[in-house]
């Protein structure tokens, strides 16, 4: 074992694959602190700029003086608190859903509720760059599984019609390395004609897509019978921690019944559940955040276009440039670091081999200088680079 675990090491390190850890040491905010020194970040999924406001880091504190900071216990032994409740509630409605259900991470809702909704016998197909969390919940799942080319509606189409026992389709909203959406509507449209259910994981749209922000669902106005099974978290544009899973009162009583990862773990920290709460009505009510947002988008791509760099086709908050292999990707990011820039190298095997690629996210923190100070640095390493 010792020879295995220090061979994989070497191996990973020779292929510019090796990831290492960054010690932050602020809050989460475009200026930050990173091991000692200041470097302007372009990285974080706080789209709504929420992590660090202080109606969050009230509620969570007023929680916290009045609960504690464990939970106790899961849900369904004696750790389900009033914060639990009242936030499940608040996502219901802002959901338009029947019900919502939390869970303690986006990873686990994903693995339990594909798990409690397919047996053997069942078909789980899923979009090919869907986040890992789908694809482990779907090979774990003990159902068929298989999945399709990106976006590829006539692809599932044609996998739909082959398929057998009770069938589930399950896709990104907004896919978290390409930035692009999935075309819901298309999608929906196609489980109806093969009585195929749909579950979308909204994670980078839930708060920053949609009229109210609601999300991809809102964004495609698709109701819980076009889409029953609506997940999302709360750790990217709410600025809290945790997960959820809304739709009808049939499903979420089932994964409370059968969804291991909701009923063998702690529940949250009632506190994270208040700040999560205090976040909602901040993305709900104030509209500023997300057109802020849109005119940064706007202003990046516009600036990139005009210094030809390899944009993808994404009009959220996620704008990836594609570098190509993983080496030269690690260059580009090591390059922006030095003019004071923090963006990852998205390196295999989060994405294909020959597709790496800079992680630029934007978030409504960030100032129209602080993009132009973006667009200077990648001038400035384009032309060392190239
Ligand atoms: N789904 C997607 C699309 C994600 O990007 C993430 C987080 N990277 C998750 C699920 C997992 O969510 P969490 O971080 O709450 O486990």
């Amino acid at each position: 074992m010792k020879q295995r675990l220090a061979a994989r090491l070497a191996e990973r390190r020779a292929q510019h694959l090796y990831r290492r850890r960054r010690e932050v040491q602020s809050a989460q905010q475009p200026a930050l602190n990173v091991d000692g020194k200041p470097l302007l970040g372009f990285c974080s999924n706080d789209y709504l700029g929420l992590a660090n406001h202080p109606r969050l880091i009230e509620a969570f504190t007023q929680a916290a003086s009045r609960y504690g900071v464990g939970s106790g216990a899961s849900h369904l032994v004696c750790g389900h608190s009033h914060e639990h409740h009242a936030l499940e509630q608040a996502l219901a409605d802002y959901t338009g859903r029947e019900r919502a259900l939390l869970f303690s991470t986006g990873y686990m809702a994903n693995l339990g509720t594909i798990a409690a909704l397919v047996e053997s016998g069942d078909t789980v197909l899923q979009d090919k760059l869907n986040h890992a969390s789908l694809l482990d919940g779907g090979l774990a799942s003990g159902a068929k599984f298989s999945r399709y080319l990106h976006n590829d509606v006539a692809q599932l189409g044609k996998k739909l019609a082959a398929a057998s026992g009770e069938k589930l389709v399950v896709t990104d909203g907004v896919f978290s390395m390409d930035g692009d959406l999935a075309p819901l509507d298309q999608i929906a449209a196609v489980c109806a004609q093969h009585n195929a259910w749909l579950m979308v994981d909204d994670a980078h749209g839930f708060g920053v897509l949609g009229e109210t922000g609601a999300g991809s669902a809102e964004y495609f106005g698709l109701n819980s019978e076009q889409l029953p099974v609506y997940m999302a978290t709360l750790g990217k544009a709410i600025g809290s921690f945790g997960a959820f899973v809304a739709g009808s009162e049939a499903l979420i009583e089932n994964l409370i019944q059968f969804a291991r990862p909701y009923i063998y773990t702690t529940a949250l920290p009632p506190a994270v559940a208040a700040a999560s709460c205090a976040a909602l009505a901040l993305a709900r009510n104030e509209p500023e955040r997300r057109q802020h947002l849109n005119q940064l988008i706007v202003r990046f791509r516009t600036g990139a276009a005009s210094l030809d760099l390899d944009l993808m086709d994404s009009f959220t908050a996620i704008q990836p440039i594609r570098i190509g292999d993983a080496d030269t990707a690690l260059r580009w990011s090591q390059a922006l670091e030095q003019q004071g820039i923090w963006v990852g190298a998205i390196r295999p095997p989060t994405v294909p081999a020959g597709s790496s690629r800079l992680r630029i996210t934007l978030t409504a923190a960030h100032t129209a200088q602080q993009v132009d100070q973006l667009l200077d640095a990648l001038a400035h390493v384009q032309r060392a680079l190239t």
